[in-house]
């Protein structure tokens, strides 16, 4: 009867709909499969972000861990955020921000009310960093996200190194910031940003 993973996994689904929490003894019980069987069935689920396991049974995946398993998106421009040039802006109130690269991470950290922390990956040895005392190397021949393409390093000898092959202007974050914005009033093609004042 239910022989077939994707109907048992189904059902699993179906049940917890309606009760939060399923012990394995349960589900042993009432699809007659082995243990062994159930947790394969849980892992999948898992993995897929549909359920969360616990010690001795399965509960609903809450929508939180579903929000993080999902893929992030711009908040300035709604493309997909890579992880390879991912910037994440985080306040004390509300959720963390995220950018797809540099370019709109300082834009959208100009936006954002008293950033706590703005944290932007390193584009050599992929840590994140503090974007605020990081490099950033402007208009350089490697474009991987948004143009001008903006490329964060937390070191200003890595920037040099890049330079020197790549081209471009290395850039504090604040020359950075003053840079993007000064591009964004001179007609802009993207979203429109607020004047800081002069
Ligand atoms: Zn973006
Ligand atoms: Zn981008």
């Amino acid at each position: 009867m239910a022989d077939f993973p994707t109907t048992r996994q189904e059902q699993i689904l179906g049940w917890l709909s309606e009760s939060p929490s399923l012990s394995i003894d349960e589900l042993v019980g009432r699809l007659g499969v082995s243990v062994m069987t159930i947790h394969r069935d849980l892992d999948q689920l898992a993995r897929a972000g549909q359920v969360e396991k616990v010690h001795g049974g399965v509960i609903r995946a809450d929508s939180r861990t579903r929000r993080t398993r999902a893929l992030q998106v711009c908040r300035l421009c709604d493309a997909p955020v890579s992880e390879r040039t991912q910037v994440i802006i985080q306040t004390a109130a509300a959720e963390p921000v995220y950018a797809c690269c540099p370019h709109c991470g300082i834009l959208l950290a100009v936006d954002t009310v008293q950033p706590t922390s703005i944290l932007a990956k390193d584009f050599i040895y992929g840590r994140m960093v503090n974007a605020w005392t990081a490099y950033y190397l402007l208009n350089s021949s490697i474009t991987l996200c948004c143009q001008p393409s903006y490329l964060c390093f937390s070191s200003r000898d890595d920037a040099l190194n890049f330079q020197k092959g790549f081209g471009g202007q290395i850039a504090t974050f604040d020359e950075a910031r003053t840079q993007l914005e000064a591009e964004h009033h001179r007609g802009c093609d993207g979203p429109h940003m607020h004047s800081m004042g002069d």
